[in-house]
């Protein structure tokens, strides 16, 4: 297993590399159209689990959803962040 320290919102943070990359790449929400942070129409599941991650500082690749709940995207949520800048946080961070 690949580590690094990342700052990430200002937290230091063991990182793994390989996941971490899958994470932005393959992680089931990443490529779900029910995955709308910020907006009213958001997945209720995601956003629980988007609250839990930011109070522990955890970072987590999807890997399981139920099929009558998981929507397969167009694009991947986090390509759409790259190239529309989505939060304003600039490209590759999330
Ligand atoms: S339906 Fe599943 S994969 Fe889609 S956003 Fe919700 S939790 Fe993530």
């Amino acid at each position: 297993m690949q580590l690094k320290n990342k700052e990430h919102y200002g937290v230091d943070k063991a990182v793994s590399e390989e996941v971490e990359a899958l994470r932005h790449s393959d992680s089931l929400c990443y490529n779900c159209a029910r995955f709308k942070p910020g907006k009213p129409d958001q997945c209720p599941a995601a956003e629980d689990f988007f609250k839990a991650c930011k109070k522990w500082n955890l970072a987590v690749a999807v890997c399981m959803c139920p099929s009558d709940m998981f929507v397969l995207a167009e694009k991947n949520f986090h390509a759409e962040v790259d190239s529309n800048n989505v939060f304003g946080l600039g490209v590759g961070q999330g």
